[in-house]
């Protein structure tokens, strides 16, 4: 998956200014695990990270508010993250965080799916994101094997109806499974909720 970032036409001084934007902009995702808010928490559940860390031996404070940099994330990816960035000679060896802003970056370029839900490297920019974000993780194994299992239930029961004529009763109990797992596979939006006054 890629993003594809709005311009900016407004620029704030206070990054959180952006979240609005970033959320839409990263469709309620987790830029890194790929993980939809629904299932983090809602929007509490993110945070926005700085793609290219503030602080740390290879820091850049300097791009703290530059939208540019700033990638919606889950608050444990982010935190796993923390302030990790590839060292110069990592870099020559292609050794560094995909980029999912970046065409030549989308996931699935990275690595792959299996059908166990573990992801396995096609670059060395998937192996140093999968490692260094740790995401062969238990609980992004087992959201992934549902979510394949999911896709594969919705595929099987479209084409189930397509093939066959079936009377109104089962049909409607069909569409009724396929309106629910849409729904898992595409979750609504919740936002945070807000404080009155
Ligand atoms: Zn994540």
């Amino acid at each position: 998956m890629v993003f594809s970032r709005r311009v900016m036409r407004r620029t704030y001084s206070d990054y959180t200014r952006y979240r609005p934007f970033l959320r839409e902009d990263f469709l309620f995702r987790c830029a890194y695990c790929l993980r939809n808010e629904f299932f983090v928490g809602g929007e509490a559940g993110c945070v926005i990270d700085h793609h290219r860390p503030q602080h740390g031996p290879f820091g850049r404070p300097d791009l703290i508010s530059v939208y540019e940099n700033l990638y919606w994330c889950c608050v444990e990816c982010n935190s796993i993250k923390g302030d990790t960035w590839p060292s110069p000679e990592e870099l020559a060896k292609e050794r560094r965080f995909l980029d999912p802003c970046q065409p030549e970056d989308d996931h699935d370029l990275h690595w792959d799916v299996a059908e166990d839900g573990r992801l396995s490297s096609l670059t060395s920019v998937g192996e140093y994101t999968i490692d260094k974000l740790v995401l062969n993780r238990e609980g992004l194994i087992y959201y992934r094997q549902c979510r394949l299992r999911w896709e594969h239930e919705y595929a099987e029961l479209r084409a189930f109806l397509a093939e066959w004529e079936l009377e109104e009763s089962v049909c409607a109990v069909v569409e009724a499974r396929l309106a629910e797992l849409a729904s898992w596979i595409d979750p609504p939006v919740f936002d945070r909720p807000r404080r009155s006054g």
